[in-house]
């Protein structure tokens, strides 16, 4: 792994970048709160058409989940989900409900997989070796070409979240093919891991409110996020810049915006070193009540 500077967390600030002009414009107005670092998402290159997809979403009324094999599950326990200690805030933070719970947290995410066997091999493996589950936000089209990696994420123990089926702008997308991409995320995932996701984030953070709806009634909590490793911009494609980045913007309750890119599997294990260091643990996604409302 590669050894990082201790000392070159001081002068940068956190870089916003300027060459996507996808993230200059969110539609969703909600998305940056006062005092938050800009969300910042991915070059998401749109790889494919709707023609790709069409006809897939075929619906079943038929429960056809076929649990994982359990000789099969390795390192990570999943059959033990932890108690519901978390909300996540109206900036996308993970808090504690109520006071005594270590709010000395981070929420691991990685947007836009699953991509590839050898990357996410990795990345698990990293994840395992310090006892973290991440949320990895998937694209339908992409688990529709490669559903095997799905499977593997899902029998790591890893939690999956849905991120449209054509990682479109769904803040400029009519409401039909708004619940369409998001309905078939749902159905091609419970087909392939027999669950259906419980997270959702837009991709390039372009919503509205017919999305935040929409993903209400899928049974998913919406968010972006609340700490951008900014592993998408061309200028940080470097396993110190991801980790300087995080590191730079690190907080209580980090809700921490990442990507299956190899620069970041490549940073994983000395930034969750890092985070450890500074008396970090590893939210459990399933820690998080996404059902709960604090009171105003
Ligand atoms: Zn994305």
């Amino acid at each position: 792994m590669i050894g990082l500077v201790a000392g070159a967390l001081t002068a940068c600030s956190t870089t916003q970048s300027t060459d996507n002009p996808e993230q200059q414009a969110p539609s969703d107005g909600q998305v940056t709160a006062p005092g938050e670092a800009v969300p910042q998402d991915e070059e998401g290159a749109v790889e494919h058409t709707d023609a790709d997809h069409g006809g897939q979403s075929g619906q079943s009324d038929e429960d056809i989940s076929e649990p994982p094999a359990a000789e099969e599950v390795p390192a990570v326990d999943e059959d033990e989900a932890p108690p519901e200690d978390y909300y996540m805030n109206s900036v996308y933070r993970i808090v504690p409900k109520e006071e005594g719970v270590d709010d000395k947290v981070v929420l691991l995410t990685f947007d836009d997989g699953p991509k590839e066997q050898a990357m996410l091999d990795s990345m698990i493996a990293t994840l395992a070796k310090h006892d973290a589950k991440a949320i990895f936000f998937v694209n339908g089209f992409r688990v529709e070409k490669q559903p095997e990696l799905l499977v593997q994420l899902h029998e790591a123990g890893q939690i999956i979240g849905n991120h449209s089926w054509d990682h479109i702008e769904l803040g400029k997308a009519t409401a039909d093919e708004i619940d369409q991409q998001l309905e078939d995320v749902q159905t091609i995932v419970e087909e392939t891991i027999g669950s259906s996701p419980k997270f959702f984030r837009p991709p390039f953070a372009s919503s509205n409110d017919h999305v935040r709806q929409k993903a209400k009634e899928e049974g998913m909590l919406f968010m972006t996020w609340s700490n951008g490793s900014l592993d998408w911009d061309r200028n940080n494609q470097t396993p110190e810049a991801v980790v300087n980045n995080v590191m730079e913007q690190l907080h209580p309750g980090a809700n921490i915006l990442m990507h299956e890119l190899e620069w970041t599997a490549e940073a994983l294990d000395t930034l969750l070193t890092r985070l450890t260091d500074e008396g970090y643990t590893f939210l459990d996604p399933r820690a998080i009540d996404i059902n709960y409302e604090p009171e105003p």
